[in-house]
């Protein structure tokens, strides 16, 4: 029997591992946390998980829906209004929908009207080639003006790609407001979001288990240090121990999959991975005995504020599940080179701190019950013009060796519903080579 090794169990490496499985292939994933799910992982907050890192599914997520589906966990999902805000000129505005544009008066009517009509342009245009290869930072100039790009879409992008965010291509917003757009009510006026009963650890569990019971190996805790190939197939090394394989899938962000089989690559195919950069996420979540802002989703537009975005879980989600508490995410991406993301968790939080009573002026450090903090080193692919021809394909140089990557996701933003369909895509590559 054909015998793979998946190195990562993250959904994407969950799924590859479920369709090999279940097509006749010996599977063995390798993950290097206790626990499966990588960066949808959970942990409890008033006795209920809740994810390390802030989550959400939009409609337009069908391979998610069809594996919950499969997995018998579809009825877990839930469809809720969430209430989006932007932190600008000092104060709090709702911001996502036509009413709220009308009252956001840092932007003049001009602008507005700039702004709605291209935000329909992008969502009703199905042709991204014209948005490639160009930055958002100039098509948005050029089409929505000066203003809109300083006042909104600059912080936003310096949110998710700090110092990168005017080189981002014009691709990925267009793919994220395409999508967006699907997620809206007919009138445009109200967003349903998607969760899941019990967190998104429910899937995850229900899948790590579906490979089980088909007769999946799952070793946790157990990170692959190195990939070596051997006469027939590959040696993998984990625990000190070596255990062959006919062949790999490396289902990780790229500088794990260097970190572990770098040695097995000429300096082209190194160039092009290296090339592809991506933006380290430090999220700290507090658990709160009272709700800060009505927001569930608040995007910070102010330099002065030392982090991006306050996603506040519980005003989308209610905060009964968590015996009442308020859980707050406390957003930051930033270079993996940058300090604040090394530092000790108790500094970021005293650098935090002060900020929140802007947010409302009665906070006081006594609310909080509980913090944790998560760093994730890989959070963000920066998708610059001319992405997709940079981007790695499944089949790596090495015969047998294949890789599964959010930096492989294009022309949409990475999340859950890719990385089950990339998994199950780089299960039917690894099906087709073994039937060659
Ligand atoms: C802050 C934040 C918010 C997000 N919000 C959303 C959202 O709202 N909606 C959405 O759809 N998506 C969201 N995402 C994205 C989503 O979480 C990811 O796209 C998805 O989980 C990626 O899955 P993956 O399996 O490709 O990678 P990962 O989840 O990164 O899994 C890779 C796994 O490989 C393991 N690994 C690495 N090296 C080794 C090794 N040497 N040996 C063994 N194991 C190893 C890691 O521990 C990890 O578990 C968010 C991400 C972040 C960071």
């Amino acid at each position: 029997m054909n015998k793979v090794a998946i190195v990562g169990g993250g959904l994407a490496g969950l799924t590859a591992a479920l369709r090999l499985r279940q097509n006749g292939f010996e599977v063995e994933i390798f993950e290097r946390y206790p626990e499966p799910g990588g960066l949808a992982r959970v942990f409890e907050a008033g006795g209920e998980p809740v994810e390390a890192f802030y989550h959400h599914i939009f409609s337009s997520d069908a391979s998610y829906v069809a594996l919950a589906r499969e997995l018998n966990v579809e009825q877990h999902i839930e469809w809720l209004s969430s209430r989006m805000g932007i932190w600008a000129d000092n104060r709090l505005w709702d911001f996502g929908t036509p009413a709220s544009l009308l009252r956001f008066t840092p932007l003049g009517i001009v602008d507005k009207l700039r702004f709605a009509l291209t935000t329909l342009q992008l969502q009703l245009s199905a042709d991204r080639t014209q948005f490639e290869e160009i930055t958002a930072s100039e098509w948005l100039r050029k089409h929505q003006g000066e203003r809109a790009w300083k006042t909104v879409w600059q912080p936003l992008f310096r949110q998710k790609f700090a110092e990168k965010s005017d080189d981002i291509s014009m691709v990925w917003l267009w793919g994220k407001l395409r999508l967006r757009g699907r997620s809206r009510s007919k009138s445009g006026a109200g967003e349903k979001l998607g969760y899941m009963r019990g967190s998104f650890g429910v899937l995850v569990e229900a899948l790590a288990e579906r490979v089980i019971q088909l007769g999946g190996k799952l070793r946790l805790g157990e990170p692959v240090r190195r990939i070596d190939r051997n006469d027939q197939g590959f040696n993998i090394t984990h625990r000190g121990k070596t255990t062959e394989f006919d062949q790999v899938i490396v289902a990780t962000p790229i500088a794990d999959y260097l970190r572990v089989a770098s040695h097995l690559f000429l300096d082209d195919y190194l160039i092009r991975l290296g090339s592809i950069e991506a933006t380290a996420a430090l999220c700290t979540v507090l658990e709160l005995d009272r709700q800060l802002t009505p927001y569930y989703w608040l995007n910070v537009a102010d330099d002065s504020i030392p982090f991006g975005g306050l996603i506040e879980h519980t005003n989308f989600v209610s905060p009964e599940r968590y015996g009442g508490r308020r859980i707050l995410y406390i957003s930051n991406y930033m270079m993996p080179t940058n300090d604040l993301f090394w530092l000790p968790a108790a500094k970021v939080l005293d650098l935090y701190l002060p900020f929140l009573s802007r947010f409302n002026p009665d906070f006081d450090p006594s609310w909080i019950i509980a913090q944790h903090h998560f760093r994730a080193e890989t959070a963000q692919p920066v998708v610059t013009p001319g992405y997709s021809r940079r981007i790695p394909r499944f089949e790596t140089p090495v015969p047998g060796l294949f890789l599964c990557s959010m930096a492989q996701v294009y022309p949409w933003d990475r999340g859950l519903n890719y990385a089950i369909e990339y998994g199950e895509r780089v299960a039917s590559k690894v099906a087709t080579s073994s039937a060659n």
